[in-house]
């Protein structure tokens, strides 16, 4: 007969988890993550450290799923937490993935969830400002116009490229004088490492 546990709570394989992480002094945690758990670890030994202890709590209590069902998980250099909510965001860029986070106020990370409840706080860093584009990988053109946005003019082009000229000060500066009741965003709409593509965007004042 078995008398082990079959364990059917996956809470309490994480507390265990949490507790063991906590006893071995680990800097790895676990954290909140699209409505489920994230497993943030910290280095290659933790890891390795952590599987030994989930292996072998699985074989003790002959559950039948691995972590990866349980979890996600990665490693503290492409993840964070949102330093507003708390909620693990991955931080790497990739190209057609929508980004999952941004720096603002030089260096709060906040992620497209917190962003969203205080967009018009964070539009405020875009305003008349040609040091900055909002990126389109983070907001959509949708969501500008919802800002009561409408478009200027398209197809800027700037970079290291023959006639990629476009000098986002200069359209700027033009735009304000000749519209003065109106505020300006820059949209980046696409690029290369060596060159960008973008529009502008404005609204009433
Ligand atoms: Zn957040």
């Amino acid at each position: 007969m078995n008398n082990k546990t079959q364990i059917t709570n996956i809470e309490e394989l994480i507390c265990k988890l949490n507790k063991h992480m906590q006893d071995n002094n680990l800097n790895s945690n676990i954290y909140q993550y699209n409505g489920g758990s994230f497993l943030l670890l910290e280095n290659i030994e933790e890891e390795g450290q952590i599987n030994e202890f989930l292996e072998q709590y699985i074989d003790d209590n002959e559950i039948e799923y691995n972590i990866d069902m349980i979890m996600s998980s990665g490693f503290s250099d492409e993840y964070a937490t949102c330093h507003n909510c708390g909620e693990i965001v991955n931080t790497q860029v990739y190209e057609h993935r929508q980004v999952e986070c941004l720096i603002v106020n030089e260096c709060e990370l906040l992620c497209k969830k917190c962003l969203d409840n205080n967009l018009d706080q964070f539009i405020g860093e875009f305003i008349n400002n040609s040091n900055k584009a909002i990126n389109s990988a983070l907001f959509t053109e949708k969501e500008l116009l919802n800002l009561e946005f409408e478009k200027v003019t398209e197809n800027f082009e700037n970079g290291l490229y023959k006639s990629m000229n476009d000098d986002p000060k200069s359209i700027l500066n033009d735009f304000i004088n000749k519209y003065p009741n109106k505020e300006f965003v820059f949209f980046l709409e696409g690029g290369s490492p060596y060159h960008a593509e973008f529009s502008l965007y404005s609204r009433e004042l």
